[in-house]
């Protein structure tokens, strides 16, 4: 039995045998490098890429034919790829003796034809633009096939398993099968990395920045506490016990009533976080008051120009649908860094979460975010769902109100800011003076108060939103609330839609800090819920000021979780 200690960022204990994600595959040798098998003939070498690219294609073909939804597509474009005669009589020729540079080996020849198509299919932008992910998917495959090594992308497994790896990327989640991946771990990414925010979407347990967990054989049992944060390989009886004792438990945690009142009676709206329609029409059924957080971009992640507005009425149209009379937060689009538009964002910035990204792009592509919010402001009018919108990324006063003077231009009646940027949290009541709400991005407000980058396991504990100067930024933000008084004499709405807000005790203190709306991922409601419903405003305060007295993030979660015994018979 051996323990790997890591992050806990999604609840559950669960058992399973672990599968390990392959690693990227590594660009092969080019030509005066690469020593090629004397006894290698172009015919022989080009049957080896044919024999290859026809087996990828067999098996995105079976895989395809079992998935369902979103993955099925996928799988079954990418099968179409693998079997277009293009790549491989591209990769045939450059086997030849006579090819410029001189003859590559079959690997190399894959690479360099798959690199070409992908380059002809960028140039042709548009749609064919949309395909280079999945040739430079085919080209990674057909090379694993030749070397002998397992598939990229998240193993195919007849029974259920624990996934590790390094870290996940967004478009590994596409096949990501819920019925089959049962907990999530790696070595990498901090609590606001995306394998982070997917687990929590998923509702999988989840543990990342465990140093090791990446080395794990496959096949070999473990036990994944999510909420301690803790991988445990060839556990005893005691574990498997609180095993099924958590599948009980979460089965009682898997609903939420749909109205989320304190002990004393007090109404905190519990909203979701989504990034589509699909997306809105699921956190409806899981009793979500209302979304706190669209993110606009998820809607066109995979696109190479900017959508037109018929197309993003539909969009943020489907989200509004699942939302009659109930309260929306539009958040217009936050592209850069870890979320690039190539129509908005530039991939070769030095410092890219430093850089030209979120609202800070209507500098460099004006007009974008005029069309947004016309488009906006017509689904607002085809529908019932009240509609609020907020800029991500603010840092000055001028640009809130610039944002509000475009919003009301536009006829949005409800303008608000992201508070994710520390100099948005320490000006709040001048930048809230100009508009009518805040809500604070807790994954953005951390990585920049700490100088620590989301999606690095290595500064998972700096990257933590439990940390004093964090804490900090929250209270700030809603004293400036406080100060902006609305016209009738309101403190101006603050809420939350970072991870911070998934997280059942930190809810606790978000609340006491003088929050009044949490939004997450909609499989996080429930737990949020239990956990609200036994403390009182005074107590929540009396948590939060226990919190910010705290040296340390460990040390105010410690305190906090101490004096809340519900997390622990929850399992949370
Ligand atoms: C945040 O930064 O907390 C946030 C909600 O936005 P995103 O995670 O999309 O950057
Ligand atoms: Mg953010």
């Amino acid at each position: 039995m051996q323990t790997f200690s890591g992050v806990g960022v999604a609840p559950g204990r669960v058992l399973g045998p672990v599968r390990q994600m392959p690693k990227p595959i590594q660009e092969p040798a080019g030509p005066g490098t690469a020593a090629i098998p004397a006894d290698a003939t172009v015919d022989s070498q080009g049957q080896r890429i044919k024999d290859a690219a026809k087996a990828v294609q067999a098996e995105l073909r079976a895989r395809a034919a079992k998935a369902s939804g979103e993955g099925k597509e996928v799988l079954e474009a990418t099968a179409l790829m693998a079997a277009d005669p293009m790549l491989v009589k591209s990769a045939i020729k450059l086997l030849k003796p006579e090819t410029p540079g001189g003859a590559r080996t079959a690997e190399r020849a894959v690479w360099e034809a798959g690199g070409t198509v992908a380059e002809s299919l960028k140039a042709l932008g548009g749609y064919m633009a949309e395909r280079v992910a999945d040739v430079l998917d085919v080209r990674a495959r057909i090379v694993s096939e030749l070397r002998g090594l397992p598939a990229p992308g998240i193993p195919a497994s007849d029974i259920p398993f624990i996934l590790a790896a390094e870290d996940l990327a967004p478009a590994d989640t596409a096949t990501l099968d819920p019925n089959k991946v049962v907990a999530l771990i790696t070595s990498s990414g901090g609590p606001q990395s995306h394998t982070a925010i997917l687990a929590r979407a998923l509702g999988l347990p989840a543990v990342v920045a465990a140093p090791g967990v990446d080395e794990i054989d496959d096949g070999t049992e473990v036990y994944v506490d999510g909420a301690a944060g803790t991988v445990t390989t060839w556990p005893g009886e005691e574990l498997r016990a609180a095993a099924e004792a958590w599948a009980v438990q979460a089965s009682t945690l898997a609903a939420f009533t749909g109205h989320n009142v304190l002990a004393d009676g007090v109404r905190i709206p519990l909203l979701a976080n989504v990034g589509t329609g699909a997306d809105a029409v699921k956190a409806a059924d899981a009793g979500a008051e209302g979304v706190g957080l669209l993110r606009t971009e998820f809607c066109f992640l995979d696109r190479d120009e900017e959508p037109s507005i018929e197309e993003q009425v539909s969009a943020y149209g489907a989200v509004f649908a699942a939302f009659p009379g109930k309260k929306v937060v539009v958040r217009t689009l936050d592209a850069g860094a870890d979320k690039p538009l190539p129509f908005l964002t530039n991939a070769d910035e030095p410092n890219p979460a430093l850089g030209v990204r979120g609202y800070r792009t209507d500098h460099s592509s004006p007009g974008v975010l005029e069309r947004q919010l016309q488009a906006i402001a017509a689904a607002e009018a085809q529908h019932e769902a009240e509609v609020w919108v907020m800029a991500p990324m603010i840092s000055t006063a001028e640009e809130a109100a610039r944002f509000a003077n475009l919003c009301q231009a536009a006829g949005l009646k409800t303008p608000g800011v992201m508070v994710e940027v520390p100099s948005a949290a320490l000006t709040a009541d001048t930048v809230l003076s100009h508009v009518s709400f805040a809500s604070l991005g807790t994954n953005d407000l951390t990585q920049y108060a700490m100088a620590a980058d989301r999606q690095l396991g290595p500064l998972a504990t700096l990257n933590d939103p439990w940390q004093p100067a964090v804490l900090k930024l929250i209270k700030l933000t809603a004293q400036g609330a406080a100060t902006a008084r609305n016209a009738s004499g309101q403190p101006k709405p603050v809420g939350v839609c970072g991870e911070a807000a998934a997280d059942p005790a930190l809810a606790v203190v978000l609340i006491g800090l003088g929050v009044g709306t949490l939004s997450m991922s909609p499989r996080a409601l429930a737990g949020v819920a239990a956990v609200l419903k036994t403390v009182t405003v005074e107590q929540a305060q009396q948590l939060a000021a226990a919190a910010l007295a705290a040296p340390s993030a460990a040390e105010a979660r410690h305190a906090v979780r101490d004096k809340l015994p519900v997390l622990d018979e929850l399992g949370l």
